[in-house]
């Protein structure tokens, strides 16, 4: 088998940074679910079965490559030493045309020199929600690896229980992290630093000088992180190692949308301190961009990479306020608007309210009246009057009425961007009971809505929330 193009560049690094790994492929694979990149990534001229084989690490494709990279980080704020990728294998990198620069990578098919004490596995349950998330972030403008196709085996992983063994094939322009650079770093290993730099410069900051480099990565994680708290989501492991240095969400573990808007969500069972908590978020970007900044050390003055971080905090203030700006359907900048999105953010932790439902029905919002919030009042009936909502929502009729907001205009735009559907937990937990099940209806039924989350599909519109209090908020463990 000859296609796709494959041009690996990865492995023209110093051999620090990577290791040959033989693949171990899942038992009896069955391909669950594959998305349009299988077309976009030129692979569709293979047969289902070629497919399978290759994805599964069964069969090779003339030109890919098996490697498993090398990288440390900081974990929960303490230095983790050398990490890896522990259970991924990269399967080549391509040239698209819609796409430009793409690399495959399979995560959960078995062990690779940085396995560390893990099985190198993954399970159906985390690579449901990996697969899925990933995409359905994409399609909420928020940049993500994305997902390729969606394996399982007849092999059982142990976990707190016996569960199947699954793969998530992913795919990124490059996964370089945080960490990578950091492993370089605190190795001493500087010519293999300088290496990464240059190669990572040139292919993915279009050859930016190394202060713009920095200033890119900083832009693009403050970009990141203000639209994740624009949707509610926490990543939930937010370590160096899991910081994507093209501002890619990455690593999907016990990430979770919030529900009942709480400042102070944790997502992460294991997270008992709160450090990854939603409204911490912003500043552990910055926390982690310190990390980055440290292993430039030798390149850049401290004192300039000082000055270059001191404006993390008002780059992220900027997209966040542009990102607000957007789903309050505002079309003109003010210098007010900040206190209104901070109003509105202190509303929402006051009511509780469900953050997707109420940005979605505010996206019906019209005439000045409260009664047109869409839905509100059958899930929410003491609060239509609570005076911290009529008292914002005042506010913000003054504001569009400054700016002659016509509200079917601004509607057809709200309801462009904030959407009605994102992956909460318990509809995750469903879809995984029923691909278990064999019913793996549930799964591309739901890729499908999840692709377009911002279209009304009414027999699922259940989900859109609020959910029932037993359903709502739930939590998860690291395990994966
Ligand atoms: P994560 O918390 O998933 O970001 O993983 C942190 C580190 O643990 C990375 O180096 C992973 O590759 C590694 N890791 C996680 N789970 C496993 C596993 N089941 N087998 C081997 N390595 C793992
Ligand atoms: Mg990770």
């Amino acid at each position: 088998m000859s296609f796709p193009a494959f041009e690996n560049t990865f492995s023209t690094l110093p051999p620090f940074f990577f290791e040959e790994v033989a693949p171990t492929p899942l038992k009896n694979a069955t391909l669950l679910h594959q998305t349009e990149l299988v077309r976009d990534l030129g692979l569709e001229a293979l047969t289902p079965a070629e497919l399978k084989s290759w994805l599964n690490g069964e069969s090779r494709l003339t030109g890919d490559q098996r490697i498993s990279t090398r990288y440390a980080g900081h974990q929960f704020g303490v230095w983790a030493g050398q990490l890896g990728d522990g259970r991924a294998i990269s399967l080549g990198e391509v040239i698209t045309q819609k796409m430009g620069r793409q690399e495959i990578q399979a995560k959960g098919l078995g062990m690779t020199p940085f396995s560390r004490q893990g099985d190198g596995k993954a399970v159906l349950r985390s690579s449901i929600r990996e697969y899925l998330c990933a995409e359905a972030m994409d399609a909420l403008g928020i940049p993500t690896t994305r997902s390729l196709a969606l394996i399982l085996g007849e092999g059982a992983v142990e976990r707190e229980e016996i569960e199947f063994e699954a793969a998530t094939i992913r795919v990124f322009p490059s996964q370089i992290r945080f960490g990578h650079f950091e492993m370089a770093f605190h190795s001493g290993k500087k010519s293999e630093l300088k290496a990464l730099i240059e190669y990572t410069r040139s292919r993915f900051f279009d050859g930016a000088s190394i202060e713009e480099m920095l200033h890119a990565v900083m832009d693009k994680t403050a970009r990141m992180i203000a639209l994740w708290q624009s949707v509610g989501f926490c990543h939930g492991v937010m370590n160096t190692d899991n910081m994507s240095i093209l501002g890619l969400t990455l690593d999907y573990g016990p990430f979770g949308f919030m529900e009942d808007f709480n400042p102070h969500h944790i997502c992460n069972h294991s997270d008992r301190e709160g450090r990854y908590a939603y409204s911490e978020q912003p500043r552990v970007g910055m926390w982690n961009l310190e990390r980055l900044f440290v292993c430039f050390s030798d390149l850049v003055t401290r004192e300039r990479l000082i000055a270059l971080l001191e404006t993390y905090p008002a780059r992220f203030q900027t997209h966040l306020i542009e990102t607000y700006r957007k789903k309050l359907g505002l079309q003109e900048e003010r210098p007010e608007d900040l206190e209104l999105i901070e109003a509105l953010l202190e509303m929402l932790a006051e009511c509780k309210f469900d953050c997707t439902f109420f940005f979605r029905s505010l996206s019906r919002y019209h005439a000045g009246s409260i009664e047109s919030l869409a839905g509100f009042r059958d899930h929410y009936p003491e609060s239509l009057e609570s005076s911290s909502l009529a008292r914002w929502l005042t506010r913000y009729q003054e504001r569009l009425i400054l700016e002659g907001s016509v509200d079917s205009e601004r509607s057809a735009q709200m309801l462009g961007v904030n959407p009605k559907f994102v992956l909460r937990n318990p509809l995750a937990q469903e879809i995984i009971a029923n691909t278990s099940a064999g019913k793996t209806e549930a799964l591309a039924g739901w890729y499908q809505v999840l692709r377009s989350p911002f279209q009304e599909h009414p027999e699922v519109g259940t989900w859109a929330g609020p959910l029932p209090s037993n359903l709502k908020n739930r939590i998860l463990s690291c395990s994966s």
